[in-house]
């Protein structure tokens, strides 16, 4: 692997729930030889969390990335985008609180899958309590609702919000337990994976294969998974490697077993930024 051709659009600093600062990113990036390097802060939602970034700090979160785009321009291809969440519901609310800044890339990704009775939005990318909580308010205990709530939100974000590149794409998969969800080895949830890959094939949109479900041993799985993947070089739905790196320790986690993982199932480019735009880089 070229470390010259690593990329990573997905990482996380502490101006949402990341550990470092944005120039530790930059630091390790041009130690490990990479060619280029995006932030990519939750972007803000109108209720509260204490992991999406704050309205007020949308500038200098904007500052902060384009002074070190200047400062390492000699070294590293930095570029400031966001990871966005789709809500059926409240989108363009939402939207509105950070459309006003020009970013370079959105990833779009879905983290809530409902409205509970309490008011708090349904998250599936929390503590398996929280989720099973809103499971048992939402879906009146059927193993198959999360899942398809999850996708059908997932198809939606793809048509409406158009984003530059799906996140995590089946990240769903990590509150399966066999008494609350079915796995994704399940033909239901096979058949809504597939139904949102055609979406997305339609659409142009890039997919992540992100390594943070390898990073974790009760989900040692890629999002999407393996054979997911395999479907996808079949459609030639694009795609990019990343961490959804939270320190900069594991900003280039897991990539070459990604890469040989995405040579094994015929993929032989991916995309990557260069002058801000999108081009294909062989692997
Ligand atoms: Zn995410
Ligand atoms: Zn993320």
């Amino acid at each position: 692997m070229n470390p010259r051709l690593i990329t990573n659009y997905h990482t996380h600093t502490v101006f949402c729930d990341g550990m470092a600062e944005p120039v530790c990113y930059a630091d390790e990036a041009v130690r490990q030889g990479m060619a280029s390097l995006g932030f990519s802060a939750h972007a803000s939602v109108n209720f509260p969390t204490n992991w999406t970034i704050n309205p007020a700090r949308l500038g200098a979160y904007r500052n902060d990335i384009h002074r070190l785009k200047r400062e390492y321009a000699d070294s590293l291809d930095i570029y400031c985008g966001l990871e966005a969440d789709y809500f059926p519901d409240i989108f363009e609310e939402v939207r509105a609180l950070y459309s006003g800044y020009q970013w370079d890339y959105i990833i779009g990704s879905v983290h809530f899958t409902g409205v509970r009775p309490n008011g708090r939005r349904w998250c599936i990318d929390g503590p398996h309590e929280d989720f099973l909580e809103g499971w048992r308010e939402l879906t009146d205990c059927d193993p198959l609702l999360p899942v398809r709530r999850y996708f059908e939100i997932t198809r939606e974000m793809v048509r409406v919000m158009k984003p530059d590149i799906i996140g995590h794409m089946d990240k769903i998969k990590i509150q399966y337990r066999p008494d609350c969800m079915v796995p994704d080895t399940h033909p239901f949830f096979r058949e809504q994976v597939m139904a949102t890959l055609e979406e997305i094939a339609a659409s142009g949109c890039i997919v992540e294969v992100s390594t943070r479900g390898i990073q974790k041993a009760q989900t040692p799985d890629y999002f999407p998974g393996r054979w997911a993947v395999a479907e996808m070089q079949k459609m030639g739905i694009p795609v990019t490697v990343s961490s959804d790196a939270h320190t900069p320790a594991t900003l280039v986690f897991g990539f070459s077993r990604a890469e040989t993982m995405l040579r094994e199932t015929g993929y032989r480019t991916v995309m990557m930024l260069k002058n801000g735009k999108w081009e294909e880089r062989p692997i």
